[in-house]
């Protein structure tokens, strides 16, 4: 029974891992965007189980993708060849620009993290990296140094030598709250300047100059870490031009530019395939995982021959990387993003939930900002609209449990978790996106009247 279960977790799972909601849901299945509980109760999943279900639940074709493979060969390790990993390894890099064109498959994103900090230090014989404040890049003891966020931080031993840039938040942000993003809807809070000449843009240049200045023994660095749109941190957008100039900076000292794709890759951000190409940059290394393999442990670091060189012969070694299964679940995930045009289908039906949320925004003074790209949206919670203060905890939860009441669930995240996520497998509709948003409005009108 549901009670046994929860009395069951509570006794032999680690009590870190919280479930979200006052009475934890059961899932018991999930069909696209759908997920059932096991009362059998229906549920509009807006969070992708973080981002992850790229394709939908239990999508059909990568099922059977899966299944095939399980019934051929499970594994190998990189000490046979098997078939799947050398056409991925290939289909994977076709996706890329320029002479990204090695993969080294890991399980995790913190794994895959931490081997592009290990790249980018073989690399230039550099030690010294650079991530940006609220950016999320994992949990392994060794990326928690680059995790610049005080939520996910603990009092051990991380990487040393990082240090954290500030983040321009057009919202929230230092200089004026006010600058330029590349984003469908527009709000009367966000800059009019030319793409590139943004001026707060260019203060937040001026700070990371400054790390190189004052923190850099010789201005030189190993590394950037970055993410193409902060996700966890509660989907911060930086200002047009701002990580292009930032790459330029690094590159000029010796350093290499990293991607983190884990939640903005595989066509999410709607435009393109890659969140960093919205940018108009072309990084030296790329790490993904999350939506490559649709909810199956995969994860993949991309980078250019010459980068993947500074391994050489050594010993480097993982067990699970790029085994049969997850590649053939990989290359199922690929399939099924062309065949069903789901990045055209994020950029529609993302930029239509955006604007049907600036709505929401300009009835409700508490909705303080809606921003994001195709399908990587944020709707950031505000005590009032003029200070942009965290909307109160409270106030929080009773709307998010009311919409997940009504059928619809959210992901939170920010340092202030006052911001909703909604980052839903892109095979959502413009019906669904109706749901969503008709709801969340009733949820807004219960909860602020
Ligand atoms: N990078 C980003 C941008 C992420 O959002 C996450 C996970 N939330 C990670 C890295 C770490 O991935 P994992 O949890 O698979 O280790």
């Amino acid at each position: 029974s549901y009670d046994e279960m929860v009395r069951t977790r509570d006794a032999h799972l680690v009590p870190c891992l919280k479930s979200y909601y006052k009475k934890p849901l059961l899932m018991t299945e999930g069909h696209m965007q759908w997920l059932f509980d096991h009362t059998g109760r229906r549920y509009l999943d807006l969070f992708g189980g973080i981002v992850t279900v790229s394709v939908g639940h239990c999508h059909p074709k990568v099922t059977a993708a899966a299944t095939e493979q399980m019934n051929t060969l499970w594994h190998t390790t990189a000490i046979y060849m098997h078939p799947k990993i050398q056409e991925y390894a290939k289909r994977l890099t076709d996706k890329m620009p320029g002479d990204l064109k090695v993969v080294y498959f890991v399980n995790s994103g913190s794994e895959a993290n931490d081997l592009a900090m290990l790249l980018a230090r073989l690399y230039t014989k550099q030690f010294d990296i650079i991530s940006f404040r609220n950016g999320y890049h994992g949990m392994s003891p060794y990326v928690m140094g680059i995790t610049a966020h005080s939520t996910w931080r603990f009092d051990v031993p991380v990487a040393q030598g990082v240090h954290h840039a500030m983040n321009p938040d057009p919202y929230q942000g230092l200089w004026g709250g006010k600058h330029c993003r590349d984003s469908p809807v527009q709000t009367t809070r966000d800059c009019s300047c030319a793409p590139n000449e943004c001026e707060a843009a260019d203060k937040y240049y001026t700070q990371l100059e400054e790390v190189f200045k004052y923190s850099l023994p010789r201005g030189k660095v190993a590394g950037l870490f970055a993410e193409s749109i902060q996700g966890v941190g509660g989907t911060v957008q930086f200002p047009k031009g701002f990580l292009k100039k930032a790459y330029e900076l690094v590159r000029i000292n010796g350093g290499l530019c990293i991607a983190d794709e884990v939640q903005t890759g595989f066509g999410r951000t709607g435009e393109h395939f890659w969140g960093f190409e919205g940018h108009g940059v072309r990084p030296d290394i790329v790490t993904m995982a999350k939506g490559i393999g649709n909810g199956f442990p995969l994860a993949a670091v991309v980078t250019t021959p010459a980068v993947a060189e500074s391994l050489g012969q050594a010993l480097h070694f993982n067990t699970f990387g790029g085994n049969p299964v997850a590649c053939a679940v990989g290359m199922a995930v690929l399939d099924v993003i062309q065949e069903e045009r789901l990045q055209q289908n994020s950029q529609v039906v993302g930029t239509y939930f955006l604007q049907e949320l600036a709505r929401l925004r300009d009835q409700f003074p508490c909705v303080g900002d809606v921003r994001g790209k195709g399908l990587m949206i944020g709707v950031e919670m505000v005590n009032d609209p003029v200070t942009k203060a965290p909307m109160n905890n409270k106030h929080f939860i009773d709307l998010w449990e009311d919409c997940k009441n009504m059928g619809v669930l959210l992901g939170r995240g920010a340092l202030n978790g006052n911001v909703l996520r909604i980052k839903p497998p892109m095979c959502i509709t413009k019906e669904d996106v109706d749901f969503g948003v008709a709801v969340l409005r009733k949820a807004l009108q219960t909860h602020t009247e």
